[in-house]
């Protein structure tokens, strides 16, 4: 029995957040509900929260949810495109049509894109929040977080939110009729946690930190050793555990991590990448992935980190098994100009940016040195073949 009647929550208010300072930490959505068919009982979830829910999402995940929500009595229903992406005129616009329907609860159905823009328009208009992801391919149905893009795509910033959603419903069936690639995509932005909390965070002393920390070589550990099976047979168990790790877990980490755990180049390197034209040729988790690799060349050729030219090897046999991008050509850039890519390795060394968590300085020059030689040979990364490092990878 799915239905259950709840509390309704409320935001803090701006000024207790302020008074708990770095004690208000948001760790989990308040209630998870993951199950076959959970969508079947939606209607019923989300009614505890409010009457009169605004439906956000894309064209194709509102007309999944559509049917479960039709039949529906007591539930004044309105649905809102959420448009190409999460950008504040889009926010404006689902804004004006939270106040048109007086919406009292926001219901966020569909990608990252889309749930980011339902989690921070609750949050702007205080009211509760339900994610409904139809793909695997982030946790932003987890976090208390979400990116805001320009119209054209460009990654803007990114908003801290005081909170995570009130509810996620998980529906495996749902997930399952997304694209393969969503899913391999949420395998790249999810073992981005632990190529970049390592880094940031891997000598903390904090214990939630160092737990973050610990769950994201878990999840790795996971995604490795199951993500080809799960792709393999969707719907099988090792795809349901893969689905778990990108949409929970992944969550987890950062919700235990929270601002102490932060993304590095890996995702420093996405944000870049937005900026160049061809940008929604891939997806978020696709580009992340990437810039693992991209994270692992700079410490090799800045760090002489021969565990980091490991780590890429290993990495790239996965990638080639699994069929994750490992150049700019396989994420559709391969015409990107020079002066473009400058551009992203601009972008992705602006003063604010995360890369600077790395452990060194990265120049634009450095960062472009790295984004084209990705898949260098051991024998380039001054590991030479055959000694007993070289043969520890593949
Ligand atoms: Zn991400």
């Amino acid at each position: 029995m799915l239905r259950t009647v709840l509390p309704m929550s409320k935001s803090l208010s701006p000024a207790l957040s302020s008074t708990l300072n770095g004690s208000c930490q948001a760790i989990a959505p308040q209630r998870i509900i993951r199950a076959e068919q959970s969508l079947s009982q939606c209607a019923d979830l989300i009614q505890p929260y409010g009457q009169r829910p605004l439906v956000v999402g894309g064209e194709h995940s509102l007309a999944v949810l559509q049917p479960y929500l039709t039949e529906v009595s007591g539930l004044e229903l309105s649905v809102a495109h959420y448009g190409d992406d999460c950008s504040e005129a889009s926010l404006k616009t689902l804004g004006g049509a939270v106040t048109r329907h007086q919406a009292d609860v926001i219901v966020g159905v569909g990608g990252g894109k889309a749930l980011d823009a339902a989690k921070l328009l609750a949050h702007r208009h205080h009211c509760p929040v339900i994610t409904i992801p139809t793909s695997a391919a982030t946790c932003a149905a987890w976090t208390a977080l979400s990116n805001v893009y320009s119209d054209a795509g460009a990654f803007q910033y990114d908003v801290g939110l005081p909170r995570c959603p009130d509810l996620l419903i998980l529906d495996y069936e749902v997930i399952q009729t997304a694209p393969q690639r969503t899913l391999m995509a949420g395998i790249g932005d999810a073992l981005a946690k632990w190529y970049e909390a390592s880094v940031s965070s891997g000598h903390s002393q904090e214990t939630l930190t160092i737990a973050a920390v610990q769950q994201a070589r878990v999840l790795r550990d996971i995604l490795l050793q199951k993500s080809a099976t799960a792709i393999a047979q969707p719907g099988g168990d090792e795809w349901r555990q893969v689905v778990d790790a990108t949409v929970l877990m992944a969550g987890v980490v950062g919700g235990l991590g929270g601002a102490q755990c932060r993304t590095v180049a890996a995702h420093a390197v996405h944000n870049g990448l937005t900026h160049l034209s061809p940008t929604r040729s891939s997806l978020h988790g696709e580009k992340v992935a990437y810039g693992i690799l991209v994270q692992l060349r700079l410490e090799e050729l800045l760090q002489n980190n021969h565990l980091a030219t490991q780590s890429r090897h290993q990495l790239l046999k996965f990638y080639r098994e699994i069929g994750l991008p490992m150049t700019l050509a396989d994420l559709g850039m391969e015409d990107v100009s020079l002066k473009h890519l400058q551009t992203a390795a601009q972008v992705a060394c602006q003063p604010d940016s995360d890369i600077h968590h790395l452990p060194f300085t990265v120049t634009p020059e450095q960062l472009m040195a790295a984004m084209v030689s990705t898949t260098s040979p051991m024998a380039d990364s001054g590991v030479i073949p055959g000694s007993p490092s070289a043969e520890v990878c593949p």
